[in-house]
């Protein structure tokens, strides 16, 4: 089969050609940051003044790792590395304690973006005749503005649906005969449930890809969405950190994601000793941007862990691959898309005195959504201090802030003190009973 590019020259680029240019853009985005008082303390606590400094690609090495810690205790300005007249858009992403990481965008940088998002989406197969339905959130998250500016630089007609009104959903894709949907997988699934309520069969629909991401799934949700939609489903990978989607995207060989190593310098590190894994071993992936300007990110750890593919792929596209997400390091879990720290359920609890000491999550999957059920313990003699009506109400008042907190909407249980079972030395506080393989 003859394979299409978008950007025929990037994507085929020989291998010492693509380092060479990545050493090039790593010496500039060294650069960069060093406008940024924390990588300028950092950087020249080791000799690195200037973007010269760095010899060869494994110089990278002596860069410590940027954390999401980091980013949060700079926030909000001091990860930007440019003018203030000189940015055009700003996107944070949710952390503990709802402390968010923000990143910046000059012009250039949503150009780059979009220019990667476009080539992704190409990679997949999509071309300018393609109907695009974004179905995800646009505002702060990266899935609705980054595929949408990816889409319409490729030239196909974009419905910007954004999330949630799951009927209304379906009609814009029979009305408007939509070819490609973006969507969590989650969520693809929930809509093809709603239209055989609706009795809108796939076969009367256009659909023929739908670009995944944003959540971990496994290859037999992929086959599962293939076979109830009869399309063709892709991977994409990324993080708001790195811009958002457009890091890494499956091509139409669908066996791993390629990861654009123009704009990505990719490492995968053992989340205990920091050390660089090899190739093929699964380890955490660690990434610096290369071509952007307002925030400028060094060896950023992203908690995922993935392996990085050995082989090369049948497309003749030279970036790495990388396996699926199989795990994150960290607590955070992913409902329908949202992430979610059991921090930021905590702070919202504990901060009512009728609660005890203990809770626990519990995810579910009610058909293809993900639910959310907290059990809280009251404090030791609750249920009798209090009455009926009067928990009744705590509980609709718990329910609307941890909605406000976290985005999903979750069933809040009250449970008698010392009813859940204790923890040893390691709480247990989140319950997954996705029943996924993730991997
Ligand atoms: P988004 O708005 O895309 O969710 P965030 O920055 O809020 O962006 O979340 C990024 C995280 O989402 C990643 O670090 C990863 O844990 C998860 N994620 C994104 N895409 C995938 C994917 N294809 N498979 C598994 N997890 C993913
Ligand atoms: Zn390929």
């Amino acid at each position: 089969m003859k394979v299409a590019y978008y950007d025929k020259k990037m994507e085929t680029l020989d291998r010492d050609k693509l380092e060479k240019l990545q050493l090039k853009r790593l010496r500039a985005t060294v650069d960069k940051a060093l406008e940024i008082e924390f990588y300028h303390k950092r950087l020249s606590k080791i000799g690195i003044l200037s973007g010269n400094d760095i010899c060869s690609l494994s110089d990278i090495k002596m860069i410590p790792y940027t954390t999401k810690e980091d980013l949060q205790s700079g926030y909000p300005e001091s990860f930007l590395a440019v003018p203030g007249d000189k940015v055009v858009r700003l996107h944070t992403s949710s952390g503990t304690m709802g402390t968010s990481t923000v990143i910046y965008h000059t012009a250039g940088d949503i150009d780059s973006w979009s220019a990667l998002t476009a080539r992704s989406m190409f990679a997949a197969g999509a071309r300018n005749i393609d109907v695009f339905q974004n179905i995800n959130a646009y505002g702060l998250f990266t899935g609705g503005l980054g595929m949408h500016y990816g889409a319409e630089l490729l030239g196909m007609t974009v419905i910007p649906s954004g999330a949630g009104h799951s009927i209304k959903q379906i009609h814009l894709m029979r009305d408007f005969k939509t070819t490609i949907v973006h969507a969590t997988p989650g969520y693809l699934l929930h809509l093809y449930g709603l239209m055989q309520d609706l009795m809108i069969s796939p076969a009367e629909l256009s659909l023929r890809k739908a670009f995944l991401g944003a959540e971990p799934y496994c290859e037999n949700t992929r086959d599962k969405i293939e076979k109830l939609l009869q399309i063709e489903a892709y991977n994409s990978y990324g993080l708001t950190e790195m811009n958002g989607p457009g890091v890494a995207f499956e091509c139409m060989e669908r066996n791993g994601m390629h990861v654009w190593e123009d704009a990505y310098f990719m490492e995968t590190i053992d989340p205990d000793t920091l050390k660089s894994v090899e190739d093929g071993q699964e380890g955490e992936l660690v990434f610096t941007t290369l071509t952007r300007e307002a925030t400028p990110l060094l060896r950023y750890r992203t908690r995922d862990l993935a392996s990085i593919y050995t082989d090369s792929c049948e497309c003749g596209r030279t970036h790495r691959r990388i396996s699926r997400i199989k795990g994150r390091t960290d607590d955070m879990f992913i409902i329908n898309g949202i992430n979610v720290y059991p921090s930021q359920i905590e702070a919202v609890i504990m901060k009512h005195s009728e609660v005890g000491t203990n809770y626990r999550v519990y995810i579910e999957k009610k058909g293809a959504l993900d639910k959310v059920i907290i059990r809280i313990e009251l404090f030791k003699g609750a249920v009798e201090k209090y009455t009926q009506d009067e928990l009744d109400r705590l509980k609709q008042r718990l329910t609307k802030e941890l909605t406000d907190a976290i985005i999903v909407n979750p069933t809040i249980e009250f449970w008698e003190a010392g009813s859940l079972p204790s923890y040893g030395s390691k709480a247990l506080r989140v319950i997954d009973d996705r029943n996924e393989l993730l991997w």
